[in-house]
Order: C-alpha cells, then sequence, then structure tokens
C-alpha cells in the first residue's frame, strides 16, 4: 500500500485539547512516528511535557531558558517612582526608603529601564526552565520543560518556538486549556487539532478551546479520542457547528494498554498508522494551503 503523504506543503499543526488527559500527546507524537521523516514533534505542554515518553529521543542539545528581569542600582536610584508607574504588571514597588521587585509578577518587558530618568536600572536574567533538542529516528524533537515552582510558561513557550525548523512539518504539542499558555502555543499555526473525548467533561472544555481557536481565527477540526465512551453529545455539537471530526481513536483496552506501556499505538495496532495518515490528510486538505 501507499502510505505517501498528499501534498507537501510544510504546515504547522497545533495538537490542542480543552483540558489534560484527554489524549492530546498521545495524538500528536503518534501523528508525527505515522509522518516519520521531514517532521519536528514540539512538546509545548512545558508544565508537564511527556511526549519523549513516546518517542524516545536522543536529546543531544539542552540550553537554559531565561527572562530578563530588572534590578535596582540602590546607589543610583533617586526613588522617584518612574519605573513603577510605568510597569502594567505591578512588579515594581518603590517606597519612600526602598523599591522592591517581585519576579513571579514581572514580564521582562524592559518598561521600566525605558522609564528611568537617572538609568539606576540594569538588566540580568533569571532561569526558567530548558529547552531540549534532538531527534527521534528522523523526526527532530523539540521541548521545553518549566523549571519546578515556576509561574509563567508563555516566554518558555515563545523561545521554543523560536527553534522551529521551517522547512519542516511541525506538530505543536500544546498547553491544555484555554487560557495564556494555550493560546501562546497555537498563535502562528496553519491549523488546530482539538483533542476530547466524548464525555459531558469532554464537550465542556471542547466548547472553550473552540471559542478560543475561533477567536484566533486558524482553521480546526476535532479528534475524538476514547470513542464509544460516553454520549453523543460532542458529535451532536460538532455537526450543530459544522466542525469536522478528523479520526475517531477507539476506547479499547488493548490501545489504553500499549500507551500506558509508552509505545505507538501506530506501530502496535494494526490498520492504526493507515487511519491517521488519512487524518493527515484531511488536515492537509482543509488548511488554508491544502485549498
Ligand atoms: S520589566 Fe516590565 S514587568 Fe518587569 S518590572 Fe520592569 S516594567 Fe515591570
Ligand atoms: S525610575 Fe529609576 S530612579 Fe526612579 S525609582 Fe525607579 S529605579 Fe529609582
Amino acid at each position: 500500500m501507499n502510505m505517501s503523504v498528499a501534498v507537501t506543503e510544510k504546515p504547522i499543526i497545533s495538537i490542542a485539547s480543552g483540558k489534560g488527559g484527554t489524549g492530546k500527546t498521545t495524538f500528536a507524537v503518534n501523528l508525527a512516528s505515522t509522518l516519520s521523516e521531514n517532521v519536528q514533534y514540539v512538546d509545548l505542554d512545558v508544565e508537564a511535557p511527556n511526549g519523549h515518553l513516546f518517542l524516545k529521543p536522543y536529546v543531544d542539545k539542552e540550553t537554559e531558558a531565561k527572562v530578563p528581569i530588572p534590578v535596582i542600582n540602590d546607589k543610583k536610584c533617586t526613588l522617584c517612582g518612574k519605573c513603577q508607574e510605568a510597569c502594567q504588571f505591578n512588579a515594581l514597588l518603590i517606597l519612600e526608603n526602598s523599591s522592591m521587585h517581585f519576579p513571579e509578577l514581572c514580564h521582562g518587558c524592559g518598561a521600566c529601564l525605558l522609564a528611568c530618568p537617572v538609568g539606576a536600572i540594569d538588566e540580568d536574567y533569571r532561569p526558567i526552565g530548558k529547552i531540549q533538542e534532538g531527534n527521534s529516528g528522523k523526526i527532530k524533537f523539540l521541548s521545553g520543560i518549566l523549571n519546578e515552582g515556576e509561574a509563567k510558561s508563555p516566554p518558555l513557550i515563545a523561545q521554543v518556538k523560536n527553534k522551529i525548523s521551517s522547512d519542516l512539518t511541525t506538530i505543536l504539542d500544546c498547553s491544555p486549556g484555554s487560557s495564556c499558555p494555550a493560546i501562546e502555543a497555537i498563535e502562528g499555526s496553519n491549523y488546530v487539532v482539538m483533542v476530547t473525548e466524548p464525555t459531558p467533561f469532554g464537550l465542556h472544555d471542547l466548547r472553550l478551546a473552540v471559542e478560543m481557536v475561533r477567536v484566533l481565527k486558524i482553521p480546526f477540526g476535532v479528534v475524538i479520542n476514547k470513542a464509544g465512551l460516553g454520549d453523543g453529545k460532542v458529535y451532536q455539537y460538532c455537526k450543530e457547528e459544522n466542525i469536522p471530526i478528523l479520526l475517531e481513536i477507539p476506547f479499547q483496552k488493548n490501545i489504553a494498554a500499549e500507551c500506558s506501556r509508552g509505545n505507538l499505538i501506530v506501530e502496535k495496532i494494526p490498520g492504526m498508522k493507515k487511519r491517521f495518515l488519512e487524518c493527515y490528510n484531511k488536515i492537509m486538505r482543509q488548511f488554508r494551503w491544502g485549498r
């Protein structure tokens, strides 16, 4: 059987979900494995990256991700308060006799440096996580890993995205949910695949994720994981909203067993690779370059 991919453009495909645990990473790693070459898998679920458990990459480069932070030089500071006024994130507090900086609120925007009239603010850097680069066979592997206790993941997600190669098909395994990390991850992609389960919780979170993607104006479709579990309301919702269902992954013991062992279902379950390839071709037909 000819398993070649139908079109040759290099899209960026975000794999998203309204909540964690829906099978987003299962879909992302198996899609990357189906394409097998000229593809990069990028783990942007930086608070809990686990694509490596399935792809078992050889990591040959690890770099520290940092964000800039201001450091006030007390000897130069006149306590005028202009930096506090300039900060939109309440990350600086200028008191009568001292100043305070709250790194957990700081976005590293640099507005305070520009606002200081006497040059009393220097720039330093604070580590927020790691970026791993490597490969799994012919699949390029990229992953962000947020430091424990670090509150803000969007800067790390942005830094991982800066390392994406434009000449490869890109599979972004995005942060779950519909808040800032998910938006940071999805923005700029050509297509979004939303992975959900046919349950009331799955439907609730899918609705939120659909609202987010519609605001971003990116074409999207749905993959239903654990098909056969729950009820038909997710299907009804997709029909009413005219959302294409790209693939159903059945609720089966052998699939769950392979996933729990860290195996790729496209390698272990007969017929699954063909279904993932058909799903990819549906994506390619729908996203703008493919039409
Ligand atoms: S870098 Fe930006 S966010 Fe951080 S303290 Fe300065 S103005 Fe506030
Ligand atoms: S703007 Fe400069 S001088 Fe004024 S309080 Fe801030 S650091 Fe000090």
